[in-house]
Parts: C-alpha cells; sequence; structure tokens
C-alpha cells in the first residue's frame, strides 16, 4: 500500500511548455506514484527529473494500449497508477479514455489532477466567445474528409477550438473560411513558451498570412461562432405570407410565417389580411 495516497488511476495533467505550470498536486502524485502511464518515457523522465523523482514508467500509446490495458487496470486496486501524456491533460486528443473507462468498470478510485490544456488555454487568448465551445482536435488531413467534418459544425452556434500543425495551418485556415464564411479567429502558438503569440484576424486573412510562411512550434485555432442571422425583412415576410395564403386561412398562415422567419404573429396577421383584401 503506497504511504502517500490511495490506491487508484490518477489522471495527472503536465505542461505544455513552462515546467513552472506543473502544480504542486501533480508533482506530489507522480512523485509517489508506483507506476506512471506514459506517451514517452524521454519526456517524462525531463518532468520528473525537474521534480527530483525517479519513478517506474510503463509506455502507454495508441499502438500499445490494448495489450497493456488490463495490467495497468489489475494494479489499480493496491497501487498508485498515474497516467500523463507527453503534455497537458491526458485524454484531450491523447490517449485515455479507454483507461478510465476501464478502471471505473473494475470499480477503482479514478482521480483527476487538473493543470494545463492548449484548448483552454489557447481559449482563453482568443477574446472570442467563451460562453459555448466546440473541441474538434485535429481536422483530416486529407481535403474531402476536412470539408465534410468542417461541414458537419458549420451551423454550431459555438467558438470552435482545432489543433494544428505549422505545414498544414494555412491550408485549414483556408478550408475553414470556404466552409464556415469568413468568420474572426486566432492563431495561438508556443502557448506558455518563450515564443508565445496569439494572431487574431479574419480566417482568410490569416490563412494569406500564412500561406508562404508556415509557423513553426505548436499550434491552436480558435474560431468564432457563426453570426446571428440576418433579421425577416418585409419584403420576406410578404413573399412568405403569399406563398401561405395559397394553401391556409390567413390565421394559420400568419402562424406559419412567424414560427418560420421569427417575426411577429400579430402584425403578420395584420399584414396578411391586408394582402388578402
Ligand atoms: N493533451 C494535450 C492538451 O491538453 O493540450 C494535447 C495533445 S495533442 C497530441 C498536441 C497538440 O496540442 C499540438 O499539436 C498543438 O496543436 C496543441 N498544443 C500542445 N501544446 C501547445 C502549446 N504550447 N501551444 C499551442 N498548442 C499546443
Amino acid at each position: 500500500m503506497n504511504a502517500e495516497l490511495p490506491p487508484g488511476l490518477y489522471i495527472v495533467a503536465t505542461p505544455i511548455g513552462n515546467l513552472g505550470d506543473l502544480s504542486p498536486r501533480a508533482a506530489q502524485v507522480l512523485a509517489n506514484a508506483d507506476v506512471i502511464a506514459v506517451e514517452d518515457s524521454r519526456v517524462t523522465a525531463k518532468l520528473l527529473q525537474h521534480i527530483g523523482a525517479k519513478r517506474t514508467m510503463t509506455p502507454y500509446h495508441d499502438h500499445n494500449a490494448e495489450a497493456v490495458r488490463p495490467g495497468l487496470v489489475a494494479r489499480m486496486g493496491g497501487e498508485v497508477v498515474a497516467l500523463v501524456s507527453d503534455a497537458g491533460t491526458p485524454l484531450i486528443s491523447d490517449p485515455g479514455y479507454k483507461l478510465v473507462r476501464d478502471a471505473r468498470a473494475a470499480g477503482h478510485n479514478v482521480v483527476t489532477v487538473p493543470g494545463p490544456c492548449a484548448a483552454v488555454a489557447a481559449l482563453t487568448l482568443a477574446g472570442l466567445p467563451t460562453d459555448r465551445f466546440l473541441f474538434l482536435g485535429f481536422l483530416p488531413p486529407k481535403a474531402g474528409a476536412r470539408a465534410t467534418a468542417i461541414a458537419e459544425v458549420a451551423s454550431v452556434r459555438a467558438t470552435l477550438i482545432l489543433y494544428e500543425s505549422g505545414p498544414r495551418l494555412a491550408v485549414t485556415l483556408a478550408a475553414l473560411a470556404e466552409g464556415l464564411g469568413d468568420r474572426e479567429a486566432g492563431v495561438a502558438r508556443e502557448i506558455t513558451k518563450r515564443f508565445e503569440e496569439c494572431v487574431t484576424g479574419t480566417l482568410s486573412d490569416l490563412a494569406a498570412r500564412y500561406a508562404d510562411a508556415p509557423p513553426r512550434g505548436e499550434i491552436v485555432v480558435i474560431v468564432a461562432p457563426p453570426g446571428e442571422p440576418e433579421p425577416a425583412s418585409e419584403e420576406d415576410a410578404d413573399t412568405a405570407l403569399r406563398e401561405a395564403l395559397t394553401r391556409l386561412p390567413v390565421s394559420k398562415a400568419a402562424g406559419e410565417v412567424a414560427k418560420k422567419l421569427g417575426l411577429d404573429r400579430r402584425e403578420l396577421y395584420a399584414r396578411a389580411m391586408e394582402l388578402k383584401g
């Protein structure tokens, strides 16, 4: 039995660039873990060195997860198993959700040690609405699949968050402008590192900016939600009313058009009477 912590699975967020962002609690869990499931042991070894700890690490990544998961879950009954990714919050565009699922199914203690996440950090930098957001991870690299993925979210009334690489950034920004319209956006780069920046502008301006100069480093793209739809004009209302009156009595026509165009039913009723007369 671990003297410091109860047994179970500990999901530990780690810095996305600045080692000062490792929380004291994350350091305590890592320093006392019986085993740390890691993406790349060289990356986590540096973090352990930073906190002066030496712990057993075991690789846990897309290629071996199926094989090693049962053994890790079995250990959680009596040992402290920590899960980290190379940077940021495990499970967010990183392996781990099946480990959590199986740990829960086996009845083990599951604890999260929250901390840095590039998606949320970028959202705080971009100056775009934060009340509703949708995380898309990495878009598919192939043009057709990427366009389909963008079309799927075009009508979602939320700020979009995407991970992207420097070489693909301009093509992705252009595809977003094409599929979503030329919305406001931000490109957050190297967050918490020496060259951190967040460049804002329209999607097409940003696509042009990066077309000949792919940026270095790690990148998150933030895209504003769609604008409010244009309110229906009097002409729109008349057209819709005339059509509805060919099928419906005045009151039902007014009701249908009010619902469809988001206009006042009583005003539409009066206008429908005029049109009829
Ligand atoms: N789990 C991580 C998290 O919580 O952010 C994300 C892992 S995902 C495999 C790696 C991607 O996250 C990078 O390609 C980049 O898009 C984004 N990212 C990670 N660190 C970043 C940083 N310091 N600045 C900007 N983007 C970053």
